[in-house]
Parts: structure tokens; sequence; C-alpha cells
């Protein structure tokens, strides 16, 4: 493993260098306000009729349409959303730069070859392992969200000496830049989003909801079990990993947890996790998320009302509504 530091940086690297940022969103909104707070000289690229264009003014930053803010930048981040990329490129590609640099915060759009970069231009990834939203939080506190590096393309050699200073620039030198690849980025954040963090997860605690409820037990009683306490358990593995959690939960919980959790997550389900996997890898959810896009996502608005309409969300809403706390 090959990791960087704030050390490994070239500090100057951006200096009277121009960085646009395409894309104010989760990602965008941080890394601007990161690289500027930094020193460094940002444009965001933005729609004129786009409702950020005013939140990007009203945070202090240049604001341009996307061709002007492209002209002449050293790097251009593309962060919109990942389905956005390949129209967005082709409607840029001849306002970038010779010899700029194109920089990703997911590889999917590189990966599976909906953007192929034209020749002369440096393409790299950094991936901050963290939403925008803490990103900011934590640069601000004068720390950093660690980040992933990747080159796709090094045209002039430079490509990871500017990636490396981006990444500083956002603040994710600070924790630490581990090198990568295109593809082991996409792959991973693929499946961790599907398998565990996001798809893993809401599957687990909706059928232990569901699995309570069922067996005449108080809604409210398991919505407290299986979703609201799931923050004290991430907290302790975040912070400490298993240990740290087998060190605050009782003797009993440490038991069950050892003989029950196995029953539950078994082997069937690491066969469906490297089903999930071999999806990913050979290009099948690649194609169907793209093809899900062109028809206008009906299966994903379906989907989603499927989740939102669960009994899950209606009793979870009454209770956060008491936890005043919890609002913002
Ligand atoms: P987002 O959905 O939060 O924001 C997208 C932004 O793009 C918005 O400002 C939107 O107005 C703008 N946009 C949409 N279409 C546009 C167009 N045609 N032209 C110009 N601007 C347009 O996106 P995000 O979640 O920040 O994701 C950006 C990238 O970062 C993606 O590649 C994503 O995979 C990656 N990423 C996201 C996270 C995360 O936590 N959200 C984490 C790591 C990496
Ligand atoms: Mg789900």
């Amino acid at each position: 493993m090959k990791m960087y530091s704030e050390a490994d940086v070239d500090a100057g690297r951006l200096d009277g260098e121009k960085v646009a940022i395409v894309g104010y969103g989760s990602q965008g909104r941080a890394h601007a306000l990161n690289l500027r707070d930094s020193g460094v000289n940002v444009v965001v690229g933005l729609r004129p009729d786009g409702a950020s264009w005013a939140k990007a003014e009203a945070d202090g930053l240049n604001v341009a349409e996307p061709a002007e803010a492209v002209k002449g930048a050293r790097i251009v981040a593309f962060l919109t959303p990942d389905m956005v990329q390949k129209s967005l490129y082709e409607q840029l590609v001849g306002d970038i730069a010779n010899g700029a640099t194109l920089l990703f915060a997911h590889g999917f759009a590189v990966h599976y070859k909906l953007i192929e970069p034209r020749d002369d231009l440096n393409c790299v990834l950094i991936a901050p392992k963290g939403p925008g939203g803490l990103v900011r939080r934590q640069y601000e506190e004068g720390h950093g969200v660690p980040c992933l590096v990747a080159v796709h393309q090094d045209a002039d050699e430079n490509a990871l000496s500017l990636a490396l200073a981006y990444a500083a620039g956002i603040g994710g030198a600070r924790a630490g830049v581990i090198e990568t690849t295109f593809a082991e980025e996409t792959e991973t954040d693929l499946f961790g989003e599907q398998a565990v963090l996001c798809g893993g997860t809401t599957e687990l605690i909706v059928a232990g909801f569901e699995t309570l409820v069922e067996a005449g037990y108080q809604p409210e009683v398991a919505y407290y079990e299986v979703m609201h306490e799931l923050k004290l358990i991430v907290d302790l593995l975040h912070e400490g990993g298993l240990k740290k959690m087998h060190k605050f939960i009782s003797d009993t919980a440490a038991y069950g947890d050892m003989v029950s959790g196995p029953r539950v997550v078994d082997a069937n389900s690491k066969k469906a996790m490297k089903a999930v996997l071999s999806d990913i890898q050979d290009g099948t959810f690649a194609r169907n998320w793209i093809a899900e896009n062109e028809a206008g996502m009906p299966e994903f608005k379906r989907m989603m009302n499927e989740d939102l309409e669960h009994p899950i969300e209606k009793v979870g809403a009454d209770l956060r509504g008491r936890m005043d706390w919890l609002q913002d």
C-alpha cells in the first residue's frame, strides 16, 4: 500500500493556476470552499438557470457558466452526478485547455468508458472517503477526510503531483491519500454502497423491523431497537473497530452477536455478495444503471417510493419529531 501525506505534496503546485469545479452539490461545494480557503484560484462552473448559482455566489466564490469556467483551467473537476458527466465532457471538451487535468471524485464515467479523455489531457481521481458535508466540516476543524488517488492518463508527467496538490487543498492529505486505480476505486466503491453501506444496511434494518412487528411487538419499540440504536454501534466501530464495540457492549450482547450474527449473514449472504461484485466487475450493473437513466428512471422512482412508503418511515418520522436535536 502506498500512502501520501502532506509532506509528499509540492505545496506551491497550484500557485497561479486556475481550478474549475463543475457542479456545486455535496462534493462540489466542499471542494470549492476548501480549495479557496487553501489559497487556490477557484472558479465554479454552473448553469445560469440552476439553483446552485446563487448559493455559490453567496458563499463568496467566483461563478461562471461551465464553458467559461473551464477556459484556461489547469484542473477541471467533474463534480456533477456520474450520469451527467459524459454529456458534460462532450459539451466542454472544446473549451478545455491543451494539457489540462480532468479530475473525478469517483471513477465510474472513466472506468466504464463513458468518457475517453483527449490524448493531451491528464486524467486523475481524488475520491474522498466520506460525504461532502464531512469533507467541509473536517477541513474547517483543521482535519481532513482520507482520499484515494489514481492516475488514468498521465499526458505530461504532472498528473500525480497535481492530483496530490488538489487532495491537499481539500484537506485530504492531512488524513492520508492512498494510491489506487480507477478500476479498484470504482468497483470497491460500488460494492461497498450496494452490499454493505446503503443496500445491505437498510435491508438488514427493514428486515429486522418487519420481524419484530410481525411477531406482535410495538413498531415504536422495534424502530428504536433496529434503527435508532444503530448509530451508537456504528460510532464505536468507526472509532475503534470490532474491539471497541465489544468493549462497550454487554457480555450478553457480545455472546448473542457471535452466536446469532453468522446465522443472519451466512454463507448464502456471502455468495450473494460475490454475485453483486461480479455484476459490478463485468459491467452488468453499469449497463443497467445507464439504461435506467436513459429510460427516465422508472424503476428507480418505483423502488424509491416503495422504500419511502415503508411503515418504518412513518414510525421513524413520528419518533424523530420528538427529538428536536435531530431536526437540523
Ligand atoms: P450532487 O448530486 O450532490 O451534486 C451535483 C451537482 O451537479 C449539483 O450542483 C447540480 O446542480 C450539478 N449539475 C447537475 N447536472 C449538471 C449539468 N448538466 N451541468 C452542470 N452542473 C450540473 O453530486 P455529488 O454527490 O457531489 O457527486 C459528485 C461526484 O462526486 C460524483 O462523481 C460522485 O460519485 C462523487 N462522490 C460523491 C460522494 C458523496 O458523498 N455524495 C462521495 C464521494 C464521491
Ligand atoms: Mg434498500
